[in-house]
C-alpha cells in the first residue's frame, strides 16, 4: 500500500470515517522520499529496536519495519488503530502502544519491547508537545543512542544551535548536556497533508555520557538554566537571584571563580562555562 499517494490516504480515511484532528498536530508525510531518508539516517537497520511516537497512518512505521528487527510506536489517537491494523498488515515485527507518550512509562516500554536490541527514536513529532517529549526523552536517562525527528524548521534551529549563541536556548543546553544535535535535512511544508503552516526539519541527537553530573547538581544546573533563559535579555545575576532566590554577592562570586564578568548574560555563556558556573553556585548556598 502506497501511504504517501493523497488518493491511497483519502480513501483509508474515508473507509474508516478519520479526520485530521489539528490539536494532535496530525500532519502527514506525502513524500515517498522523506520516510526512507529519517530511517536510512535513524538507526533503523539490523540489531536495532526502534521507538516512533506518532504513527498516523503508519507511513514512517512502514520504513522503519521494513529495516530495523522491532518497531513499538506510541500513538494517542484510538481512531487510527483500526486504520493501522490494515496499513501494517504486512509487517509482524510492529506494535502499536495507545497512549500519550507524555504520560507512558518509557523505560519499561524499552525494557519490554527490546530485549537484546539496541535501542533509537524516530519520529515524525506533533508540533505542540516537540520541547517537552524532546526533554523527557533525554531526562529519562534511556538506553537509546540516537533521536532522529522531524520538528518544526525553527524549533530544529534552536535544537542545533550552539551554546554561548543567540540561537541558543534552554533546550539546547538541554541538548548539549545529554548529547549532541545536528540538522540532517528541511522539509518544506508542501510535504505533508494537510500542510501546516510552518516548514520543518529532521534533525538527529546522538546521546553521550560527557556531562553526568550527580541528581543533585544535575537538579540545580537546570534550575540554573531555566531561571537564566526565563530572562534572558537581564544578566544572569538579576535572572538567577529574581527566580531562585540566591544572594546576588553568591552569584558575583562564582562567576568570578568561573572566570566570567558580572554583567554577563546567559546566552554568552558556554556549556562548560554553565556547569562550572553552577557547581560553583551550588556549593555556596
Ligand atoms: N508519523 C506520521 C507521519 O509522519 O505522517 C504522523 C505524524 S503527525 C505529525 C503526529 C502524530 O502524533 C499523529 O498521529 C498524532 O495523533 C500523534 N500524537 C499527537 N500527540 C501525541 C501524544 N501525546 N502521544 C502520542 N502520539 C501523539
Amino acid at each position: 500500500m502506497n501511504l504517501t499517494n493523497i488518493g491511497t490516504i483519502k480513501e483509508i480515511m474515508s473507509q474508516h470515517g478519520f479526520s485530521f484532528s489539528k490539536n494532535l498536530g496530525q500532519n502527514f508525510i506525502i513524500n515517498p522520499e522523506i520516510c526512507p531518508k529519517i530511517a536510512e539516517n535513524g538507526n533503523a537497520q539490523h540489531g536495532f529496536g526502534i521507538l516512533e511516537i506518532g504513527t498516523g497512518i503508519g507511513v514512517l512505521t512502514a520504513e522503519l519495519a521494513r529495516r530495523a528487527d522491532k518497531v513499538t510506536a506510541i500513538e494517542i489517537d484510538t481512531r487510527l488503530l483500526p486504520v493501522l491494523a490494515e496499513t501494517l498488515a504486512e509487517f509482524d515485527n510492529v506494535k502499536i502502544i495507545n497512549q500519550d507518550v507524555m504520560k507512558a512509562d518509557l523505560h519499561k516500554i524499552i525494557s519490554e519491547e527490546f530485549v537484546g536490541l539496541r535501542v533509537a527514536v524516530c519520529a515524525n513529532l506533533p508540533y505542540y508537545i516537540t520541547s517537552p517529549v524532546i526533554m523527557k526523552l533525554l531526562e529519562s536517562r534511556l538506553p537509546i543512542e540516537s533521536v532522529t525527528v522531524m520538528v518544526q524548521k525553527e524549533a530544529g534551529q534552536r535544537l542545533c544551535a550552539e551554546v554561548g549563541t543567540r540561537e541558543a536556548g534552554a533546550i539546547t543546553v538541554g541538548v548539549n548536556y545529554y548529547g549532541t544535535a545536528r540538522q540532517l535535512f528541511g522539509v518544506s511544508r508542501g510535504n505533508f497533508m494537510p500542510s501546516p503552516n510552518v516548514d520543518s526539519a529532521v534533525i538527529r541527537i546522538d546521546l553521550n555520557s560527557r556531562n553526568r553530573l550527580d541528581a543533585d547538581s544535575e537538579k540545580f544546573f537546570f534550575g540554573v538554566v531555566k531561571a537564566g533563559f526565563s530572562q534572558r535579555r537581564k544578566t544572569v545575576s538579576n535572572a538567577i537571584s529574581a527566580q531562585m532566590g540566591i544572594p546576588k554577592n553568591a552569584i558575583y562570586t562564582a562567576l568570578k571563580e568561573t572566570g566570567l564578568p558580572e554583567n554577563i548574560r546567559i546566552e554568552s555563556m558556554k556549556m562548560e562555562n554553565l556547569i562550572d558556573f553552577s557547581e560553583k553556585l551550588r556549593s555556596m548556598v
